[in-house]
């Protein structure tokens, strides 16, 4: 990848938190959420994270951002300097330039406040404006993500989910970010309002140049935002490509299942749908070798004792995948 390019790099992350003592002995245990991570994204690219609920996308985000547990191991390079090393005085104006949009609006949003006075407070607190400079803000805000200026008097239970998601990525943007973590932004919305949304980010990303790490379940969302799609599983990595070649030519049995499973637009159309046996494993129980041989429908003796690496396979080097077949 293209250094010039790069805007974050992520090298060995791994997310790891205590859970209380309990059971029979009565000791502590440490959770693994996310397992030796790597990846970069380049500026203006939307690096698509899929994968199932509990699979360690969401906290991976989350600690990129210092939010919750933070980074147990591992390094975040941000235009070209190593985030992870700062503590929290160093790390605040990294503060403006990556930021989140949460799957819950509602939940995000402080009923108390209006939306004006929630922009207001941000661009305070960020010493970007105030007073009159910083009531001309909102209102551009608001023009930006498509809101009327008059929403800027109304609280969060005044709108919709849609409108109450515009209002997430008005914060957002209300500190000028560079990088945008965007964590299933449009799952709790109706489809209708789904599509919207995905053409709000992806106008934004076009007249702002933002850089998104867009994390979903659903494979059709992401394909269609994403210039690549990584893909977890119980905390790593099992595959990485541009976003046409992972839908064209998928080559992890996981990933091949997951898109078995997207329904496809022609009712006549048949396809061989895989089902995964199980369910994901828990965090505190991750198999050995391949964490995915219990489910696996093509898994092999030595799966269970070897575990693979992600690894360029085939023709495109961008393509890893992270199974033995390949290796
Ligand atoms: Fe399946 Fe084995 Fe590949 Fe894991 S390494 S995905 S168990 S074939």
């Amino acid at each position: 990848m293209d250094p010039q390019r790069q805007l974050l790099s992520a090298r060995d992350i791994y997310v790891h938190f205590p859970v209380k003592p309990g059971g029979v002995n009565g000791r502590a245990k440490r959770v693994s959420a996310v397992n030796g991570v790597s990846f970069d994204i380049c500026r203006g690219e939307t690096l698509g994270l899929v994968g199932e609920s509990g699979c360690g996308k969401t906290t991976l985000g989350r600690a990129l951002l210092r939010l919750g547990h933070g980074v147990t191991s591992g390094s975040v390079t941000f235009d070209g300097q190593d985030v992870s090393a700062l503590d929290a005085g160093g790390f605040r104006p990294f503060r403006k330039k990556m930021q989140m949009i949460f799957q819950d609006p509602f939940g995000s949003l402080n009923p108390r406040l209006t939306v004006g006075q929630m922009l207001g407070e941000v661009l305070a607190v960020h010493r970007i404006a105030k007073g009159d400079a910083a009531l001309r803000r909102t209102l551009e805000l608001l023009d930006l993500v498509g809101l009327n200026r008059e929403y800027a008097n109304r609280y969060p239970h005044e709108f919709s989910g849609g409108q109450r998601q515009r209002v997430g990525i008005a914060r957002a943007l209300a500190v000028g970010p560079e990088f945008i973590i965007c964590d299933e932004p449009v799952s709790a919305l109706d489809v209708s309002i789904q599509s919207q949304i995905i053409n709000l980010l992806k106008d934004l990303q076009r007249d702002l140049g933002l850089t998104y790490l867009f994390i979903a379940h659903d494979l059709s969302v992401v394909e269609y935002i994403s210039d690549r799609v990584a893909v977890m599983y119980l905390g790593k990595i099992v595959e990485i490509a541009s976003s046409e070649e992972l839908y064209r030519n998928p080559l992890h049995p996981y990933t091949r299942a997951l898109l078995s499973a997207v329904p496809i637009p022609e009712p006549d159309a048949k396809r061989d749908r895989t089902l995964l046996k199980g369910d994901l494993p828990g965090p505190l129980n991750v198999p050995s070798g391949c964490g995915f041989h219990p489910r696996c429908p093509v898994a092999r003796p030595e799966c269970s004792r070897k575990e693979p690496g992600l690894k360029a396979s085939g023709s495109d080097p961008l393509h890893q995948v992270s199974c033995l077949l390949y290796e």
